[in-house]
C-alpha cells in the first residue's frame, strides 16, 4: 500500500479537545468527500500505529485538512498527535471509506462522527446543492460541538440541530437522539440517512429508524 509522508502546515484548537490540522497534499492525491485514510505519526516508535481519520477539506483544495478529537487518556495516537506542530510529519495511506453522498437527507452525527459530514456539507455548499439536507448533531455539552458556527452557516439554523446529552442550554435540544426527535426530523418514506458516531449511539439510532420503517438501504453509515 502506498504511503505518503506529509508535513503539518498549521494547527488550530477547535474545541477543548479537538484540533484542526492543515497538511501538505501529496502530488496527485485525491479523495472524495466523506473518505478517510489510515494515518500514523511520523516519529520513531509511532510509524506503524495507524488510525483512521477523515479528510474534512474539499477535494479541490491545495492542502489536506483533518479534524481530530484528542483522547489523552488512551495514551495512543491522538494523544501523540496532540503534541505535534507546524513542520512535524504524518504518514497517510490512500483514501477509503463507506460514507458518500447519495442524495438529500438527514445527517446524524455523534461527536467526532461529524468529520465525514464536514467535507460532504462543505462540498454541497460549494456546489450550491445544500438545500433539502439537515443535520442532527449529538454532543455532551455545547463546548464539545465542532465547527458549530460554520455548520449553521452552511445548513441554516433551522436545519442544524444540536442535541446536548449532559447540559440544558437555551436554543439546544437536550437528551439523546431518541425516537421522538427522529420522528420530528426524519421522513420515514424518503431521503437518505447518513449516520456516523460511537457504536452505542449508532445502534440506538438504527433501532429507532428500523421501527419507523426506514430500510437499511436508505442508511449510509460508518461506526467511529
Ligand atoms: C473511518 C473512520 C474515520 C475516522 N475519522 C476520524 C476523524 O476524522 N477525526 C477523529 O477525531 N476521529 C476519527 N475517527 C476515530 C479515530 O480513529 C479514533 O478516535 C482514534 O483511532 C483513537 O486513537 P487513539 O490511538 O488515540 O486511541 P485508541 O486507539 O482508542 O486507544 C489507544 C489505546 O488506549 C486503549 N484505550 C481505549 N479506550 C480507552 C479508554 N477509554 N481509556 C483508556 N485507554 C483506552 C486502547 O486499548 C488502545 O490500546 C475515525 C474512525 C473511523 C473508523
Amino acid at each position: 500500500m502506498k504511503e505518503y509522508t506529509v508535513k503539518i502546515l498549521e494547527v488550530n484548537q477547535l474545541t477543548h479537545d479537538v484540533k484542526g490540522f492543515r497538511l501538505e497534499k501529496p502530488e496527485g492525491y485525491s479523495f472524495s468527500p466523506g473518505q478517510a485514510a489510515s494515518i500514523a505519526v511520523g516519529k520513531k516508535g509511532w510509524k506503524d500505529e495507524k488510525r483512521p481519520f477523515t479528510f474534512t477539506g474539499l477535494p479541490g483544495d491545495d492542502d489536506l485538512e483533518l479534524v481530530i478529537k484528542i483522547y489523552k487518556s488512551h495514551g495512543g495516537v491522538t494523544n501523540e498527535i496532540d503534541s505535534l506542530g507546524k513542520g512535524d510529519e504524518l504518514i497517510t495511506g490512500p483514501p477509503w471509506g463507506s460514507i458518500k453522498y447519495s442524495g438529500e437527507g438527514v445527517f446524524i452525527a455523534g461527536g467526532s462522527g461529524i468529520t465525514p459530514f464536514i467535507s460532504i456539507l462543505r462540498h454541497l455548499q460549494s456546489e450550491d446543492a445544500i438545500a433539502g439536507n439537515k443535520l442532527l448533531f449529538a454532543n455532551n455539552t455545547a463546548g464539545d460541538i465542532i465547527l458549530e458556527d460554520e455548520l449553521k452557516d452552511i445548513l441554516g439554523s433551522d436545519n442544524s440541530i444540536n442535541i446536548l446529552a449532559k447540559e440544558e442550554v437555551d436554543g439546544y435540544r437536550h437528551g439523546f437522539i431518541d425516537r421522538d426527535l427522529l420522528e420530528e426530523f426524519v421522513n420515514p418514506h424518503e431521503g437518505i440517512i447518513y449516520l456516523c458516531g460511537p457504536p452505542p449511539m449508532m445502534k440506538a439510532v438504527e433501532e429507532h429508524l428500523g421501527e419507523m420503517g426506514v430500510g437499511d438501504d436508505r442508511v449510509v453509515k460508518e461506526s467511529f
